[in-house]
C-alpha cells in the first residue's frame, strides 16, 4: 500500500530531507584527492549526532556504516574504508537519516579532482536521468512513467540501466511501497497522487547493466569492470508538480 502523507507529515519530511541535503553538501566539500571514505563516514555520523538524528543505513539489515561509499566500478552499497580517493576517481555517496519520525534518502556521485570527459558524461547523463524521472512524478501519472523516463535518458547515451536495485516509497519507513524500477514501459503501475513520497534513484553503468555482489554480501560492482554512477532524491508528488525534499 502506498502511504499518502498529510501536509503536517510532509513538513517533517522536508526537515529530514534538508538535513540529508546538508550532509551530502558537506561530503561534496570534503571530497578531494587523499580523503578516505571512512573519514567521510565519520563526518556524516558526527553531523547526525549533533542533530540527534539517526543514520538510516547503519544497522539496516546489518549494514555497518552511516554512508554507502561506492567508487568507480562499485554500483551501490560499498563500505567506507581507509583507502584514500585519488585524482580521477568518482565516488558515489548514498546517505539517509530519520528525524522526528520520518526518513530522507539521497545519493550523489562526485568527481575526485579532475576526471576524464567520458566519466563526466556518465555523471551528467545519470543526473539527467534522475531529473527526467522526477519530472515524470506528477499527480495523475503512472508509476512506470518515472521508470521509463530514466531508462530512455540513460539508454539514449548508450549506458546500461541496473535492474537489480530500485527506488522506493519512503516516509515513516526507509523502504515503503512502491518499488520504482529504473526501466520499463510507460503508463503502467500505480496511479501517482499528491502526497506520495518517492525515493527515485537511477544506478547507471557505463557499459553492460550487469552487476554482481561481492563476498561482503553488500558491495555491488559492475560485471564488466566499467564505471557506475548513482543519483537519488526523495521527492513528493504535489498538485503543482514534483517537489524535491532532499535539496538545500
Ligand atoms: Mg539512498
Ligand atoms: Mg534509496
Amino acid at each position: 500500500m502506498i502511504v499518502v502523507k498529510s501536509s503536517a507529515e510532509l513538513e517533517r519530511m522536508r526537515r529530514s530531507g534538508r538535513m540529508v541535503a546538508e550532509v551530502l553538501e558537506l561530503m561534496r566539500q570534503k571530497v578531494v584527492p587523499g580523503v578516505t571514505t571512512l573519514e567521510l563516514d565519520r563526518l556524516a555520523e558526527d553531523q547526525c549526532k549533533k542533530w540527534k538524528a539517526k543514520p538510516a543505513f547503519k544497522g539496516y539489515g546489518g549494514f555497518p556504516y552511516t554512508i554507502c561509499a561506492s567508487p568507480n566500478d562499485r554500483v551501490v552499497h560499498g563500505f567506507p574504508n581507509a583507502e584514500p580517493l585519488v585524482e580521477g576517481d568518482i565516488i558515489s555517496i548514498d546517505f539517509g537519516l530519520i528525524a522526528d519520525g520520518f526518513y530522507g534518502d539521497s545519493a550523489v556521485t562526485l568527481a575526485v579532482g579532475e576526471i576524464d570527459s567520458a566519466t563526466q558524461k556518465l555523471l551528467d547523463v545519470t543526473r539527467q536521468s534522475l531529473e527526467d524521472g522526477i519530472t515524470a512524478a506528477v499527480n495523475g501519472g503512472r508509476l512506470s512513467d518515472i521508470s521509463h523516463a530514466v531508462q530512455t535518458c540513460a539508454e539514449a547515451a548508450g549506458y546500461g540501466v541496473v535492474r537489480e536495485f530500485v527506488g522506493h516509497g519512503i516516509g515513516r519507513a526507509l523502504h515503503e511501497d512502491p518499488q520504482i524500477p529504473n526501466y520499463g514501459p510507460a503508463g503502467r503501475g500505480a496511479l501517482l497522487k499528491s502526497g506520495m513520497t518517492l525515493a527515485i534513484e537511477p544506478m547507471i553503468n557505463s557499459g553492460s547493466p550487469a552487476v554482481k555482489v561481492l563476498e561482503d554480501g553488500w558491495t555491488a560492482v559492475t560485471l564488466d569492470g566499467g564505471k557506475s554512477a548513482h543519483f537519488e532524491h526523495t521527492v513528493v508528488v504535489t498538485e503543482s508538480g514534483p517537489e524535491i525534499l532532499t535539496s538545500l
